[in-house]
Formats: structure tokens, C-alpha cells, sequence
């Protein structure tokens, strides 16, 4: 039997609570009405924190179990002198840096976005970027006044908060701290006459910078340039950082998949088939003769690469990805050559596949059929209908729609 419940009441665990438990408890209320997360509720999180401490101690918790709180405070804690240590040590005992890394102020970061090209990233390129941030004023190095002219605000002592005492119903007291009126949380007061002459007393300046972006080869969409420290300064923080992130704009010709470039290239059929030599302007400003031999032939959808012209890879930009190229094929007009003519190309290309001659064989078992364009638009906006149609309208309205002349 425990002479008073009160700690583990605290942490809402039963009196023989094993430390696994005790230690889940308190991780969650700790987490739940840290000052950070819950400011109204700075006693709370004493309270959680001396219970813990006290309760994952096993001598202590000997001691509280056979004599309640008060033999704690009589010093049974024994090394403590009985006081409770700060609910932030132990907090930060149990939670690691996570405190600390909540806490670390700095000002503000400053993220700006660049628009670049492709030939940008490919050869490198600097850039000027003027940006707007808040420095620390020199001329009184960011104290507002002459040195030792600002006094303490009495209304916060100092601290720039005040804490207002409400009370809910007799006997029931919740504390609001809200930012000092007097100071507007600065927790000293300059007096009109000393305010420094070059800010004002507002310790800040608002400043032009000039920043040299250096945009590296290879660097991808999106990535972002850190200029640590050069973000707005606030009295007593540390600058933030500016975040220049790179937008790369569409190129007309080429288009980058990671560390290649792709473009598209039209043949005439007889380039397709016969070779050629076609021009291709680098991002570098170098003309690249891209060239198919006689005898090579490319096909409609056909994809070929020249390796060592795609993008450089970034840090590393003597290396190159590929440049990758996807054909197509333009045929002549109907009717490109005379119909006599027609005769003698057919001699120099592959024979027919499957030339029946009709003549061979009865006439009436064949039903010719001629080719006409297909309307592909009155197609399109058939088969988007269709979405929403049972598979029966589908059936009635017909396949693909046939121009008729
Ligand atoms: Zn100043
Ligand atoms: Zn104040």
C-alpha cells in the first residue's frame, strides 16, 4: 500500500505501475503540454515533470510510496537537498536534443525563386539577385539607443511578457502570458532623445543585397542554393538563411531526362531512307551534323542517341549524359510522283507481302472495299462520350465514324 496516490495520479497510472509504464505515461503527457505546444500550461508540465522524476527513481519512489510527498521534500531524495529538479532537464533528459532543436531561434529565412534557361545549367551562369532583408542596425549595433540608454520596462521587468491571472471560478486560477504593451515585448524602454538616429530604436534597418548566384552545370529544377546566414537578422537571433531555388524554363528544342537531353527530329522518307546529314545547334553554341549513312535506315518512331552530348552530370561536368533523339518520318503528297512512275519505284522497294492477283481467281468473291480519311475529330469526341455511356449506346452510335464525300 502507497500512503497518497498524487505522483502517479499525475501521470494517470495505477500506484504499482511498472517503469516501462511510468516511462510511456510521462513521454506523453510531456509531449502534451510542453511550454512550447501548450503555453497556458506551464504548471502542468511542472507538475507531470516532478512526478516522473520522482517516480522513475526507484529509491525515490521507495521513499514517496512509505512517506508521500512530504518525506520527499524533507530531503528523503537524499543528494537533491529535496528540491525537484527544472521540469526542462528532465525533460530534455528524457527527450534528448528535441528541446533544443525546438528552441534554436533563428530569423527568418528568405526563399526566392530564379528562373533559368537550359543553356544556364548546361554551361553554368552567374546571376545578380538583389533581394530585401532586416539587418541589425550598425550605427548602434542593434541595442535602438546610445550604449546603456535603455532601461528595463517595468511593466515585464524585463522579459517582455506579462502574465495575466484570470480566474474561472473561485479557487480556479489560469495564467495567460500574453507580449508586454509597454514594450511590444522588447523588455526595455528607450527614451524618445536617445533613440538611435540611423534606425530610429527599432535596432533594425531594412537593406538591399546584392547576391552572386552561382548556378553550377548540371544542377537540377528545384534544387535550392543555401546562402547560410544571409536571411533577416533579428536582435539576439541567429540570421536566418536565403533559399534560392531554381526554376528551369521549357527549352524550344530539347528537353532533360536527368543527365540526357532529348529532342525530336522529322526525316523526309527519303532521308529515312537514303541517309543524311541534318544540323543540330548545341546549348553550347556548337553545331552537331547529326548523320545517317546510306544503307542505315531509320524507321517512323525510331529512337537514336549521341553519346557525350546530353547534359553535363552535376559536379563531375566533363561528364556527359546522351542526346537522345526520336524520328519521325514525313511521306511525300499523294500523288508525288506520276502514276507510270509509280511502277518503276515499286521495282527498287521490297516486294508486296501477300500480292494475290485478284485476276486469278473469280471476281465475284472479292468485295472491294476503298480507303477513305477517317475524321478523326468527329472519332475524339465520340469516344470521350462514350466515358458515360452504357456499352449498348456504345454499340448503336457506331466505331469510327467515316467521312462521307
Ligand atoms: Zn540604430
Ligand atoms: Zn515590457
Amino acid at each position: 500500500m502507497v500512503k497518497e496516490t498524487g505522483f502517479y495520479d499525475t501521470l494517470g497510472v495505477k500506484p504499482h505501475a511498472t517503469p516501462d509504464e511510468l516511462k510511456r505515461a510521462y513521454r506523453k503527457l510531456a509531449l502534451k503540454y510542453h511550454p512550447d505546444k501548450n503555453p497556458t500550461e506551464g504548471e502542468r508540465f511542472k507538475q507531470i515533470s516532478q512526478a516522473y522524476e520522482v517516480l522513475s527513481d526507484a529509491k525515490k519512489r521507495e521513499i514517496y510510496d512509505r512517506g508521500g510527498e512530504e518525506a520527499i521534500k524533507e530531503g528523503g531524495g537524499g543528494g537533491g537537498g529535496g528540491s525537484f529538479a527544472s521540469p526542462m532537464d528532465i525533460f530534455d533528459l528524457f527527450f534528448g536534443g528535441v528541446r533544443r532543436m525546438h528552441r534554436e531561434r533563428k530569423g527568418k529565412n528568405i526563399v526566392h525563386q530564379i528562373s533559368v534557361t537550359l543553356e544556364d545549367i548546361y554551361n553554368g551562369a552567374t546571376r545578380k539577385l538583389s533581394v530585401q532583408k532586416n539587418t541589425l542596425c550598425e550605427r548602434c549595433e542593434g541595442r535602438g539607443s546610445r550604449k546603456g540608454a535603455a532601461q528595463m520596462c517595468m511593466s515585464c521587468h524585463g522579459t517582455g511578457m506579462q502574465v495575466r491571472v484570470h480566474q474561472l471560478v473561485p479557487g480556479m486560477v489560469q495564467q495567460v502570458s500574453t507580449v508586454c504593451h509597454s514594450c511590444q515585448g522588447q523588455g526595455q524602454r528607450i527614451s524618445q532623445k536617445d533613440r538611435c538616429k540611423a534606425c530610429g530604436g527599432r535596432k533594425m534597418l531594412r537593406q538591399k543585397k546584392i547576391l552572386e548566384v552561382h548556378i553550377d552545370k548540371g544542377m537540377k529544377d528545384g534544387q535550392k542554393i543555401m546562402f547560410h546566414g544571409e536571411g533577416d537578422q533579428e536582435p539576439g537571433l541567429e540570421p536566418g538563411d536565403i533559399i534560392i531555388v531554381l526554376d528551369l524554363q521549357e527549352h524550344p528544342r530539347f528537353t532533360r531526362r536527368g543527365e540526357n537531353l532529348t529532342m525530336s527530329m522529322e526525316l523526309q522518307l527519303v532521308e529515312a531512307l537514303c541517309g543524311f546529314q541534318k544540323p543540330v545547334q548545341t546549348l553550347d553554341n556548337r553545331t552537331l551534323l547529326i548523320t545517317s549513312h546510306p544503307g542505315e535506315l531509320i524507321k517512323p518512331g525510331d529512337t537514336k542517341c549521341v553519346c557525350n552530348e546530353g547534359m553535363p552530370m552535376y559536379r563531375r561536368p566533363f561528364e556527359k549524359g546522351k542526346l537522345i533523339i526520336h524520328f519521325s518520318v514525313v511521306f511525300p503528297k499523294a500523288d508525288f510522283l506520276p502514276k507510270n512512275r509509280l511502277k518503276e519505284l515499286e521495282r527498287y522497294l521490297p516486294v508486296k507481302v501477300d500480292a494475290e492477283q485478284p485476276e486469278s481467281m473469280e471476281d465475284d468473291l472479292y468485295i472491294y472495299a476503298d480507303l477513305e480519311d477517317c475524321d478523326l475529330e468527329s472519332r475524339k469526341r465520340h469516344r470521350h462520350q462514350h466515358y458515360y455511356m452504357d456499352e449498348d449506346d456504345y454499340a448503336s452510335t457506331g466505331g469510327v465514324q467515316c467521312q462521307t464525300s
